[in-house]
């Protein structure tokens, strides 16, 4: 039984309680898009097996996800295409529903001896749970399968930098850090089959849905599990062994892009760690990697879940929001409006290149976001104007957009688990960046004719 490897500190419990008289044991997919490495799904299995009753997933699709649009629901529905396949293989229905997810989910759990979910930390999907759990009158617990170590481990409240929440997570790392590999084909035997359950998955296609068709789908990117696994070991072995000297440099394009994987839920954060740590991989680079994967990541998911306001400028340290204040007078060289910025039509070139990469891949280079995001700021009539557009290009653009490290890395640019730096126009004590710095130390020229290339 796996889910004996299963912490109780991974339970989120909505509502406490033996199972009720049933059908089956529903597990509600939503934010772990994914049949591997999670904890939430095996849980609901196991249970199942417990109650001897079959397993049934549901996964809710609304088409109105605040700031999703066509590419963000291509990658979703590409993902949900290989969770519908590995789970016919075990013999466990799977269904996709169109519509709100409160409403569907509690008509399903009407049927059920025993809700379980799974753990998304935006506001949407909390309100999400809270409402299922007032509509259900079975037992509803939610399983935290996103994070390497759950937040509430971690900390009681919002961490105040990188430095702080660093001891906390290091300190559980040898708890959590643990691989959580069910045998695929005994899971298959122990699942019970659900004959009367199986009218093939009715999946909705792109062209159902009522989305935002202006942003084009990112065909670099295929969504999925298979993907982000069949990426994830290319990393391992291509470039990893190089990621802690070369990862800034945006002319090389080391990075893992694990991140829209990541955000969908394709791909488990556990499942990385733990196959980057057994690695033959250099331990600076092992170290480098997990420092971003698990300390900044889940910096990231603290903020979101301990901050309510994530996505407003209110939410900001005091010391950030009063200084940049103290400076919104001061004089700008230029002031772009929002279409400018979407368009690329900025007088600089690795700017625009960074914009471009993002409106044409899905993703943009990690170090040349924080570049983007602080021009933005340079080149804005006030802080809360820029604010609000980087989170809308973020959101808008990004494969992995309208995720907790979205909202932290933009608030980020504004001062957000940084420290006051020296005084200087417009950004106050906030800390700046120059395109000087982008060509001292990188190929600068380098990545903008690459992107250039992608572009043409
Ligand atoms: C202005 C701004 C906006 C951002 N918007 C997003 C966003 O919308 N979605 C998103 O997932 N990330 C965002 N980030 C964080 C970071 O840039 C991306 O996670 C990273 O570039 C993803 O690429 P990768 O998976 O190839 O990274 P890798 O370098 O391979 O890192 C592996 C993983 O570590 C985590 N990670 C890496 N860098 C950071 C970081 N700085 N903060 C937190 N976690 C990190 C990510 O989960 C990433 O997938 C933003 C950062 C900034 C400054």
């Amino acid at each position: 039984m796996i889910a004996s490897m299963i912490e109780n500190s991974r339970l989120w419990v909505y509502r406490a309680g033996a199972p009720v008289a049933g059908r089956y044991v529903l597990y509600w997919m939503q934010q772990a898009q994914r049949s591997r490495w999670n904890h939430a799904l095996e849980w609901a299995a196991d249970s199942a097996a417990a109650c001897g009753l079959p397993l049934r997933v549901a996964f809710v699709l609304t088409d109105d996800f605040p700031g999703a649009n066509a590419r963000h629901y291509a990658f979703m529905l590409q993902g949900l295409t290989d969770v519908e396949t590995a789970l016919r293989q075990r013999g466990v229905a799977f269904s996709v529903h169109l519509d709100q997810p409160p409403a569907v989910i509690a008509e399903l759990a009407a049927e059920a001896a025993l809700l379980v979910g799974d753990v998304g930390y935006l506001r949407i999907q909390k309100q999400w749970r809270e409402d299922v759990a007032s509509r259900v009158r079975c037992p509803f617990t939610a399983v935290e399968t996103d994070v390497v170590v759950p937040v509430a481990q971690v900390s009681d409240k919002a961490e105040y930098a990188a430095r702080t929440i660093r001891p906390r997570i290091h300190r559980q790392l040898a708890r959590y850090l643990q691989p959580f590999t069910p045998d695929e084909a005994a899971a298959g035997k122990q699942d019970r089959q659900t004959p009367w359950l199986t009218p093939p998955c009715q999946r909705p296609a792109l062209s159902d849905l009522l989305v935002d068709t202006s942003v084009g789908v990112a065909s670099g990117f295929p969504g999925g599990q298979e993907a982000a696994s069949a990426r994830l070991d290319r990393f391992i072995r291509e470039q990893l062994p190089r990621y802690h000297t070369d990862r800034n440099d945006p002319a090389n394009g080391i990075c893992s892009d694990m991140s829209p994987y990541l955000h969908f839920g394709q791909i488990s954060p556990l499942e990385i760690a733990w196959r980057v740590k057994a690695s033959s991989a250099p331990a600076e680079a092992v170290e480098a990697y997990l420092e971003e994967l698990i300390v900044r990541r889940e910096l990231s998911m603290n903020s979101v879940h301990y901050r309510p306001d994530y996505d407003r400028y209110a939410m900001l340290p005091a010391w950030a929001r009063q200084t940049l204040d103290r400076h919104r007078h001061d004089p700008r060289e230029v002031v772009y409006t929002r279409q400018q910025l979407e368009q690329a039509a900025t007088h600089d070139p690795y700017w625009n290149a960074a914009q471009m990469e993002m409106v044409a891949t899905g993703k943009m280079h990690n170090y040349m976001r924080m570049y983007w995001g602080k021009k933005v700021i340079e080149w804005s009539a006030a802080p809360e104007a820029a604010f609000e557009t980087l989170l809308h290009l973020n959101n808008k653009y990004e494969i992995d957009g309208r995720d907790a490290n979205g909202f932290t890395g933009v608030a980020w640019c504004f001062g957000l688990h940084d420290r006051p730096w020296g005084e200087r126009p417009i950004f106050g004590m906030v800390r700046y960046m120059a395109a000087s710095g982008l060509a001292r130390k990188f190929d600068i020229d380098g990545y903008v004719r690459s992107v250039r290339a992608l572009v043409d």
